[in-house]
């Protein structure tokens, strides 16, 4: 299953049960001259996604102790198996932003938050009675700690941290800029748009991703490596663009609705705005999907509010209400 995609880089597929990602790409930089061998990103802390992620290593004749492992952002379904990989021999990499994000919950932040956003309390009360295993995170994990601008060397390429926030706070992308590679982890996502959302109200995370997407457009990028899919036959310059107007239609399309529904709250935003998902209803909504877009919504809302163009305010019984300013 192992596919050889440039000198000395390899990708195989860690297929993601039930999940609308499908698979996560991993990636992994061999070096022929005896050298460490670097893997990025890992899969989610399932067996199935370990046993892919084992096989494409031992394809790859990959010895745990001659191997470091780079993970983009904190995602559970990038750095699942930190702990099986690290158990084995493995040396962890990751960005310190993430790090510390990954280790402060911030799904709790989340749910302390989502009442005010108008989450129904039966919602708040099933995604709360989830654990650290239902959503297929690792058992806590040492790393070394990565910062924007290091450079990590492996197999004859020189990579460089970018950092990139807005999926996560501390995503990093891998830049190799002698052979115009860019490792875009899901900062730059192709057939599939990056989730965008916000825990609480005090993230502009959407203001920071399309800030990202406009810093990363700068770099001159002949193959971009991202996290999940495929990149098809679009340039990476052209899907950055196409991803950045993709928000400026979402927060057009999230200030319209607030301006037809004076005082909507950001739960029903998330059940009036269109999702690429597969379900009849708004109700019929997985309640995970559900999660994930409200707090996309509040992505916009958050990001329209900072700039004077909705306002929020707190009802009585405790809901922020949003009306467009004109
Ligand atoms: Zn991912």
């Amino acid at each position: 299953m192992t596919l050889n995609i440039a000198e000395n880089i390899w990708v195989f597929p860690i297929v993601l049960p039930d999940n609308p990602l499908k698979w996560l790409n991993c990636y992994v930089i061999k070096d022929r001259e005896g050298g460490r061998d670097l893997i990025i990103d890992s899969g989610f802390n399932q067996p199935a996604c370990l046993s892919d992620l084992l096989s494409g290593m031992e394809e790859l004749g990959l010895r745990p102790e001659n191997t470091d492992v780079f993970f983009t952002h904190a995602h559970a379904d990038h750095t699942g198996n930190a702990a099986a990989l690290r158990k084995m021999g493995c040396r962890l990499m990751m960005g310190r932003i993430d790090y510390e994000y990954m280790r402060s919950a911030p799904w709790e932040r989340g749910l302390r938050h989502k009442g005010e956003e108008g989450v129904p309390e039966k919602m708040l009360q099933e995604i709360n009675s989830k654990s650290a295993g239902d959503w297929l995170m690792s058992a806590p994990f040492e790393a070394e700690l990565l910062e924007e601008g290091d450079c990590l060397k492996y197999g004859g390429h020189k990579l460089r941290c970018i950092l990139t926030p807005g999926h996560t706070p501390g995503h990093l992308c891998l830049y190799d800029k002698e052979h115009r590679l860019m490792f875009s982890g899901d900062h730059v996502l192709f057939d599939i748009t990056p989730n965008i959302a916000a825990a609480d109200f005090e993230d502009d995370i959407l203001g920071s991703y399309m800030d990202s997407l406009l810093k990363i457009q700068l770099y001159p990028v002949e193959l971009t490596l991202p996290a999940h899919r495929t990149t098809g036959e679009i340039s990476f310059s052209r899907r950055v663009d196409e991803l950045y107007r993709h928000h400026l239609e979402r927060l057009s399309e999230a200030e319209r609705i607030v301006s037809e529904n004076p005082g909507i709250s950001c739960y029903d935003l998330a059940g009036h705005m269109s999702w690429a998902i597969r379900a009849d209803s708004w109700e019929n909504f997985p309640v995970g999907q559900k999660w994930f877009a409200t707090g996309e919504a509040l992505a916009h809302l958050i990001y329209l509010v900072r700039r004077g163009r909705v306002e929020r305010r707190i009802d009585a019984s405790g809901v922020a209400r949003y009306r467009k300013l004109s």
